[in-house]
């Protein structure tokens, strides 16, 4: 790809218009046996130094959005810890080989994030394997479509807030005694916080939870140089989506009925979690940063 090319193309087609087959994946699903293969950035991010030393740790960074946020700041300096599940090996092996071959280090950290010793012992695995902390990207997400709320069980509303929200209290809370003024913390959330899905009822209060935790925590955190902010991705292509994240005749449309009538590449939102990361958006706080293709949010 030349350089014009890269500094100047049409969103439109910057990247292809896809049209999924219906599949299935167990949760979580690996972007290894997605079909059509995602864009994380491998070939594509090119780093500037922004985040040069710096020491993140990010959940859910062996796929899909994670994983593209996870190439980017080791591309743009930063040594990384990866949190995963264990089923997810494969995806952050993958992952850990593009940050080395990027020159930084990379962690990996399995587990459940639905248990709370492991939210703590995440945070301090990654504080002495990287030698500090000073970014936290609360990433990790489950998302299981279910049609009427008879068949919603408590089992799986729990589980949902488990994963989504209270690991982002938990590990937030822990990675406090570690990050010095200058650091942050990104949670990711979602346009399903302002218009949620009929079939996403616990995932997207969820959503509009993280939402309303990162402008709370935004304020208390600010005066002790630490900045909390959110991204709202829309319909981004990812393992998410065919482990029941979405009814599976869903899927050939995905992300057309946006402005931009295509579903995004996980890569198309590392820059807003390195805006988010760096220091040049240190009069950012509380903010949410929508990377959705164009669907007006509040
Ligand atoms: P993904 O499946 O690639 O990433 C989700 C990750 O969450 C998994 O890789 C897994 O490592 C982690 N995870 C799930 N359950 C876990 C558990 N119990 N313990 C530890 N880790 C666990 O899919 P993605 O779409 O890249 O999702 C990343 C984030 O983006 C999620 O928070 C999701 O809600 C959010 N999001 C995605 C979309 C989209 O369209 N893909 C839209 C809005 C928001
Ligand atoms: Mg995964």
């Amino acid at each position: 790809m030349s350089d014009d090319q890269l500094t100047f193309q049409d969103p439109v087609t910057r990247f292809p218009d896809i049209t999924p087959p219906e599949q299935d994946q167990p949760e979580p699903g690996l972007d290894a046996d997605l079909v059509p293969q995602t864009d994380r950035g491998e070939d594509s991010y090119r780093g500037t130094g922004r985040l040069e030393g710096r020491r993140a740790l990010i959940t859910g960074a062996d796929s899909g959005i994670g994983a593209a946020v996870a190439i980017a700041f080791a591309r743009e300096g930063a040594d990384v810890a990866l949190s995963y599940l264990p089923a997810e090996e494969e995806d952050a092996q993958h992952i850990r080989r593009v940050i080395e071959e990027s020159g930084r280090t990379a962690l990996l950290l399995p587990g459940d994030l639905s248990d709370p010793g492991h939210c703590t012992q995440v945070v301090e695995d990654a504080a002495s394997g990287l030698g500090g902390l000073d970014a936290v990207v609360n990433n990790a997400g489950r998302q299981i479509a279910i049609e009427r709320i008879e068949d919603l069980e408590d089992d799986q509303w729990a589980h949902t807030y488990d994963v989504n929200i209270r690991a982002i209290y938990r590990i937030s809370r822990a990675a406090l005694r570690h990050l010095a003024p200058g650091s942050t913390i990104v949670n990711t959330t979602s346009i399903q916080a302002y218009n949620p899905s009929a079939h996403l009822l616990d995932y997207a209060s969820t959503k509009a939870a993280i939402n309303n935790f990162t402008k709370g925590l935004g304020q208390q955190l600010a005066p002790r140089g630490i900045r909390v902010n959110a991204v709202a991705p829309g319909p981004i292509w990812t393992p998410l989506q065919v482990s029941d994240g979405q009814p599976k005749d869903a899927l050939p449309e995905f992300g057309k009925s946006t402005p931009l009538g295509r579903a995004g590449q996980p890569t198309e939102l590392a820059p807003a979690y390195v805006f988010l990361t760096s220091a040049e958006s240190s009069y950012v706080i509380g903010e949410t940063l929508n990377v959705n293709g164009g669907t007006p949010s509040p």
